[in-house]
C-alpha cells in the first residue's frame, strides 16, 4: 500500500504502516464478490484495512463464481476466503459457495460481509452448510480482529473463538424459529381484502407532459454535486455520524473533514476534466393496477406491460392496510386513467478508466473516492431528476419548493421506489424495467442477478399518488408465492430464488 487509507489509521498498527510493503506473513486471504454481484468498495476497504495488518490480500473482484473462487483458493493455498455480496440474490450464492466448499473438504475459514448479509443470514442459512467456522463480518474494522482469531498459530486462542462462535449462532438459529412460529400470518385473499383504499374519484391525478421515455445524454455532473446526500459518503468510509455536524465530531471530525476535502477536490478535477460522465432515462406510461400487477398501456390504451408488485401478508392492528405498490395506482375497474413512471440513471460512465490508473499505482484511497464519488453522484442524479420529474416532466408538484435536507428527509409528494428495496424486494422485477427503458441505450446493463453495472447506478419506478409511501413488504406466505409465479409466468422455485429472505416457510 503505498497511500495510506489515513481515516483507517486506528485500526492500522503504525508499525506496520512504517515497514510499508514488508512480508506479509500474518496469513493470505482471498477475496472476492459473488457471482452476479457487483459490490466493491466495501471489499476493497476491507482489503485495504486486512493488508495493512499485515495480511497478503488477494482479491479477485465481482461477479465470480463459486468454482473460479475455489480454484483460485487451492491454486494459492489461501488460509481465510472472503466473501461479498450486496443485493439479497448473493446470499443464496454464498450459501452454494459453502456447500462446495464442504463438498471439496475445503479446511480454511469463511468470512461474509456486504449490505445484504447478516449475523442471521450467516447463522441460519450458510455456517450449516460448512464444517469450518462461518463468520459474519459487519464491516471492516471488525475483518482484523476475526482474522486474527481464526489464523493465530495459537491453538487454543482457534479453538476458543470457534467454540465461542457455534453457540452465539446456535443461539440465533434458535432465536429465528422461535420469532418463525410467533408471527401472525393472513391469507393473501384476506390481505387483499385489506388493501389502502383510495377514493379514486377524488383523487387528483395530473398528466405527465408527455408518455413513453427521454434520454438525458452526457447530464452535467456540475449540476449534480448540490444534490449529493453525503452522510452515505462517510458510512462508505465507515465513520459514523450525520452530515454536516460529522466534520465538528469530537472523534471522527478530523478525519471527516480531511476525506470531505479530498472529496471536494477530486469533484472538482472529475468536472473539469471530464471523468465521469452521467447519463439518465425515464418515462412516464398510463397505467392501472389489476389485482396486484400493474399493467402498463400505450397511446391507443392497450397494456404492453405488466410489473408484479407483492403484497405484505402480517396481520395487521385495526385499519392498517396491507400494503402493495399496486394500491397506489387506479384500478382497471375505476376506469380513471391512471399514470406510472420509470428511471434509471448513471454518474459511472468512464469510472474503469481512472480506477485503473489509480490502482496501477497502488493508490487505493483515490481508486475508493471516485468509486465512492461516483456512487454519490448518481444517487444524485436519481434525487434531482425525481424533482425536476415532480416540478417539470410529470408537474404534479409544480410548486413545490423544497432544499437538499428536505429531499433527502422525503418531504416530495410521491415515491421513487427501486426494485430489491423493501416494498419491492425482487430484483428480476427489473427485468421488466429495463426493457422499458432499454437501459443499454445510456451503458447499464443488468448482471444474471439484476444487479446494475455501472455499479454507480440507480434505477425505480415513479409514483404520484399523494398517499404513496415507503413500507416493508415483509414476509409472505406460500399461497402469495404460487400467485405471483403464476402471474410472473415462471416457476415458483425461481420466484422463490430472487425472494428468499421474505419468505417465511
Ligand atoms: N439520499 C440517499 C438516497 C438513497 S436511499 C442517498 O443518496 O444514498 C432512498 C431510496 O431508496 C429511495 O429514493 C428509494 O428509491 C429507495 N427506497 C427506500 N426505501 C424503500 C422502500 N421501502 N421500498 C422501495 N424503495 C425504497
Amino acid at each position: 500500500m503505498k497511500k495510506a487509507v489515513a481515516h483507517l489509521l486506528p485500526y492500522i498498527e503504525e508499525e506496520k504502516l512504517r515497514s510499508g510493503d514488508a512480508a506479509k506473513n500474518a496469513g493470505k486471504i482471498l477475496l472476492a464478490t459473488v457471482k452476479g454481484d457487483v459490490h466493491d468498495i466495501g471489499k476493497n476497504i476491507v482489503g485495504v484495512v486486512l493488508a495493512c495488518n499485515n495480511y497478503e490480500v488477494i482479491d479477485m473482484g465481482v461477479m465470480i463464481p463459486a468454482d473460479k473462487i475455489l480454484k483460485e483458493a487451492k491454486e494459492r493455498e489461501v488460509d481465510m476466503i472472503g466473501l461479498s455480496g450486496l443485493i439479497t440474490p448473493s446470499l443464496d450464492e454464498m450459501v452454494h459457495v459453502a456447500n462446495e466448499m464442504k463438498r471439496q473438504n475445503f479446511e480454511v475459514p469463511l468470512l461474509i460481509g456486504g449490505a445484504t448479509t447478516s449475523k442471521a443470514h450467516t447463522a441460519v442459512k450458510i455456517a450449516p452448510q460448512y464444517d469450518l467456522p462461518v463468520v459474519h463480518v459487519l464491516d471492516a474494522s471488525r475483518s482484523v480482529p476475526v482474522a486474527g482469531n481464526l489464523l493465530t498459530k495459537d491453538k487454543l486462542v482457534r479453538t476458543e473463538f470457534f467454540e465461542n462462535l457455534k453457540e452465539e449462532y446456535s443461539k440465533i438459529r434458535i432465536q429465528f424459529e422461535q420469532k418463525k412460529a410467533h408471527k401472525k400470518m393472513i391469507s393473501i385473499a384476506e390481505a387483499r381484502e385489506n388493501k389502502v383504499k383510495i377514493d379514486w374519484n377524488t383523487t387528483n391525478i395530473v398528466k405527465p407532459t408527455f408518455t413513453g421515455k427521454k434520454i438525458l445524454e452526457d447530464y452535467p455532473i456540475a449540476d449534480l454535486i448540490p444534490f449529493i446526500d453525503w452522510t452515505p459518503f462517510f458510512s462508505t468510509w465507515e465513520l459514523a455520524g450525520k452530515y454536516p455536524t460529522i466534520l465538528e465530531d469530537k472523534v471522527v471530525g478530523v478525519e471527516a473533514k480531511k476525506l470531505y476535502n479530498d472529496a471536494r477536490t477530486m469533484l472538482d478535477k472529475i468536472v473539469a476534466e471530464n471523468w465521469l460522465q452521467a447519463k439518465g432515462v425515464f418515462g412516464f406510461w398510463k397505467a392501472n393496477s389489476d389485482g396486484d400487477d400493474i399493467k402498463l398501456k400505450n397511446e391507443d390504451g392497450k397494456e404492453f406491460k405488466t410489473l408484479h408488485s407483492l403484497r405484505q401478508q402480517g396481520k395487521k392492528a385495526a385499519k392498517v392496510p396491507n400494503l402493495a405498490l399496486a394500491d397506489f395506482i387506479a384500478p382497471k375497474t375505476s376506469n380513471i386513467e391512471d399514470y406510472i413512471g420509470a428511471f434509471a440513471v448513471t454518474a459511472g460512465i468512464g469510472i474503469e478508466e481512472h480506477v485503473e490508473r489509480f490502482e496501477k499505482d497502488h493508490d487505493d484511497y483515490n481508486s475508493i473516492m471516485i468509486k465512492a464519488l461516483a456512487d454519490r453522484l448518481a444517487e444524485a442524479f436519481a434525487e434531482k431528476l425525481h424533482k425536476m420529474v415532480r416540478t417539470e416532466y410529470w408537474g404534479y408538484a409544480k410548486e413545490e419548493n423544497i432544499n437538499n435536507e428536505g429531499l433527502i428527509r422525503e418531504k416530495y409528494r410521491g415515491i421513487r421506489p427501486a426494485a430489491g428495496y423493501p416494498a419491492c424486494p425482487d430484483h428480476s422485477e427489473k427485468e421488466t424495467i429495463f426493457n422499458l427503458l432499454k437501459g443499454e441505450e445510456i451503458g447499464i446493463t443488468l448482471t444474471e442477478s439484476f444487479a446494475m453495472l455501472p455499479t454507480a447506478a440507480v434505477s425505480g419506478l415513479y409514483f404520484a399518488n399523494e398517499k404513496s409511501k415507503y413500507f416493508g413488504l415483509g414476509k409472505v406466505e406460500k399461497d402469495q408465492m404460487e400467485d405471483y409465479a403464476k402471474r410472473k409466468g415462471k416457476p415458483i422455485e425461481e420466484c422463490e430464488k430472487w425472494l428468499r429472505p421474505n419468505l417465511n416457510y
